[in-house]
């Protein structure tokens, strides 16, 4: 039987996942790196560690989540820790700039092709991980599934005049992390009574290939808040959504 405590975290090959992943190795965990490519899954998981293992995952693709599940649970019987991380800003090739992202988002000009899209990943491959892997994480002691959001999400910050932010609040990236919040919610109290808990979390703006790298914080210190609610003890929070520095209004 596999004894040291195993976590998932999808979309690991890159950004704030794979710095999320060196952290849980860190703290002894047996890391899966989720990653739709699995060769650059490979090549993140060498750097993550000895005991850190690639796993093809598209979030959007039900065959792939399936035969991830069922890999885990042959080779490891269970999951401690499920980190859903994979996220997409927009539909678009890498490199679009946050203003052009911004701009494409507004309502009025919103592509409904790219709010689904985006919607697929963010909230529906959410869902589905989240479902696919529930029978593994009921088996472990206390398992705990963190869910990476973001303040833009928030429909309390983003409806307040005095936040100078507000204009990016789009109908794209911003609503698929609201939604991200109330499924975040939704399985935390739908999984109360198990000791399963489930936490939002805002990494932070950070600079990765999400922004253009325009985000002004790094990867370590966007990974730190994630891997604390990873790491809850018994008497942590189930259902919140913070940042490093507090709770966030939803
Ligand atoms: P990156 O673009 O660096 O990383 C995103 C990761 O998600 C990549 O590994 C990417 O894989 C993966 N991914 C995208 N689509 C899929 C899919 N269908 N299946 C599996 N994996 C997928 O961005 P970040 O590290 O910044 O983003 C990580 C999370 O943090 C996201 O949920 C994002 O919304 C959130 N966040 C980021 C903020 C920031 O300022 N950076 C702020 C707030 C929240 P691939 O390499 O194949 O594209």
């Amino acid at each position: 039987m596999h004894t040291k405590p195993v976590a998932l975290v999808t979309g690991a090959n890159k950004g704030i996942g794979l710095q999320i992943s060196k952290e849980l190795a860190s703290h002894g965990f047996t890391v899966l790196v989720g990653s739709r490519n699995f060769e650059r899954g490979k090549k993140a998981a060498i750097s993550v560690g000895a005991d850190a293992r690639a796993i093809q995952l598209d979030v959007t693709d039900q065959h792939s989540i399936e035969s991830a599940a069922e890999c885990i649970r042959i080779e490891l019987g269970r999951l401690d820790v499920l980190i859903n991380n994979a996220g997409i800003s927009h539909a678009g090739e890498p490199g679009r700039k946050l203003e052009e992202v911004g701009n494409s988002g507004r309502p009025s000009v919103a592509s409904l092709d790219e709010v689904r899209t985006v919607f697929e990943t963010n909230v529906f491959g959410v869902i589905a991980v989240t479902q696919a892997m529930l029978p593994l994480l009921r088996k472990a002691p206390a398992a705990r599934i963190v869910n990476i959001s973001s303040g833009a999400g928030s429909l309390a910050l983003n409806a307040d005049p005095n936040n100078s932010h507000r204009e990016m609040f789009g109908a794209i990236y911003s609503p698929s992390k609201t939604a991200l919040n109330a499924i975040t919610l939704a399985f935390a109290i739908e999984l109360e009574s198990t000791g399963i808990k489930v936490n939002a979390v805002c990494p932070g703006f950070t600079a990765t290939d999400l922004n253009n790298f325009e985000g002004t914080g790094t990867v370590q210190q966007a990974a730190c808040h994630p891997v604390s609610l990873a790491l809850l003890d018994e008497n942590g929070p189930t259902g919140s959504f913070s940042n490093e520095r507090r709770q966030l209004p939803w």
